[in-house]
């Protein structure tokens, strides 16, 4: 049996792979050690088939180099402290990887294996041993439109995301219901006589903006309004969520002729579940029947939404969504800009396609070999 580590499986991505193995009794098939970087020695919450009680030092390189596998959720600070140390020491075990740093290294797979298996199995045999999820917002765009890359139909593709405060952590999505604790208590009387809707409104505002008002995380209120600017800014003016649309999905696919992807990443103040809006350029015009077939038919998950109001608000939302590994895609139609212009939303999980999921996949793929 497989020595497995585990680190990072208390945060948000941490804490859904945990939920996913423990419903496919993942655990069963490997030994599994779980570490902290601030919990070493305390005990791990019990979990059927996991015989070690106790929490592990995140940093005892002697211990991680007993494990076959090492999976980590913690994100790129720990990535970047400690993996270069451990591959140092000899180590060549496989080593999982929910954070962005290692991503674009030449000795890494991105993985997501509904799009891109034939790639990983490859990798794996010619001995690759280091293996990342991708970007939540690039694998979501590529299970839900998929069929058209697996299909060489895009030119290129615009894109708008509108992404939930739990992308960016745990704490993130603490502070975000602290913040909109204090816009509903701010006015939760006026809620119930007859204020004027904007007394309420300049009450609301006026909060938000007030010096107490919890920022530390987002650096802006979120709650009530949005960030149009995720992650690091990039030398060409694009933020680095956006200048990862088009670098991660060549990697994804393997592909020399680059598709050209690029638009806007937002922060709204959704709980879970990343949307995105595609304005797609397609290499020629095919029917729209043509177009849901090709992309209804590329994985088990996408599921055509028909573009009218009534399935649009009912299942094209994040609180449709969340919680579930359905990929719907709707708001399909032709564009007025012409006949090879297609418009599509997605809405999917960010914690399970997104980010758990496929790191799941690659520990069973591996667990197999
Ligand atoms: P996170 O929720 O901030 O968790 C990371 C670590 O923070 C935990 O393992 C835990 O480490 C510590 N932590 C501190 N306070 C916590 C609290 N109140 N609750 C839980 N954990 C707390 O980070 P994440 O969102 O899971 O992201 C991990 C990595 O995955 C990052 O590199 C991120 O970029 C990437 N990723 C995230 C998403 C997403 O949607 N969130 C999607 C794709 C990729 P200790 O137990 O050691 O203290």
């Amino acid at each position: 049996m497989k020595s497995v580590g585990f680190i990072g499986w208390r945060g948000m991505v941490g804490s859904v792979l945990m939920k996913r193995m423990k419903e496919e009794n993942d655990f069963l098939n490997i030994r599994a050690i779980f570490f902290s970087t601030s919990q070493s020695g305390q005990a791990i919450p019990s979990i059927k088939n996991v015989s070690n009680k106790e929490l592990q030092d995140a940093y005892n390189l002697e211990l991680l180099k007993e494990m076959d596998i090492i999976i980590t959720c913690q994100g790129s600070s720990y990535t970047e402290n400690i993996y270069p140390k451990l591959r140092k020491t000899g180590w060549s075990g496989y080593w999982i990887d929910a954070s962005s740093s290692l991503r674009m290294h030449n000795d890494s797979i991105i993985v997501l294996d509904p799009v891109n298996s034939k790639l990983i199995y490859k990798s794996i045999n010619q001995g690759i041993k280091t293996f990342v999820g991708g970007n939540c917002t690039v694998s979501l765009m590529l299970m839900s439109l998929g069929g058209l890359f697996a299909t060489e139909l895009i030119e290129w593709i615009s894109v708008s995301t509108y992404q939930a405060a739990s992308g960016a952590g745990a704490r993130h999505i603490i502070e975000l219901l602290k913040q909109m604790g204090m816009l509903y208590n701010i006015c939760s009387k006026d809620l119930f006589n007859d204020s004027s809707i904007l007394d309420i409104e300049h009450k609301v505002t006026e909060v938000s903006r007030s010096p107490n008002f919890p920022i530390d995380y987002f650096s802006a209120p979120l709650a009530g309004s949005l960030i149009p600017w995720i992650d690091k800014k990039m030398s060409n003016g694009q933020s680095r969520e956006e200048w990862k649309g088009q670098s991660e999905t060549n990697k994804i696919l393997g592909l020399n002729n680059q598709v050209i992807i690029d638009g806007l990443c937002v922060r709204i103040s959704s709980l879970r579940c990343h949307s995105q809006s595609f304005l797609i350029k397609l290499k020629k015009d095919l029917s729209l029947d043509m177009i849901k077939d090709i992309l209804k038919n590329h994985n088990d998950w996408i599921d055509i939404i028909a573009n009218n109001p009534k399935d649009t608000i009912s299942k094209l939302t994040p609180s449709a969504v969340t919680g579930t590994l359905n990929i719907p895609l709707g708001r399909l139609r032709k564009l007025n800009m012409g006949k090879r212009y297609l418009s599509a939303f997605t809405v999917g999980d960010q914690l399970l396609w997104g980010a758990a999921e496929p790191l799941r996949r690659m520990l069973n793929i591996l667990i197999a070999i």
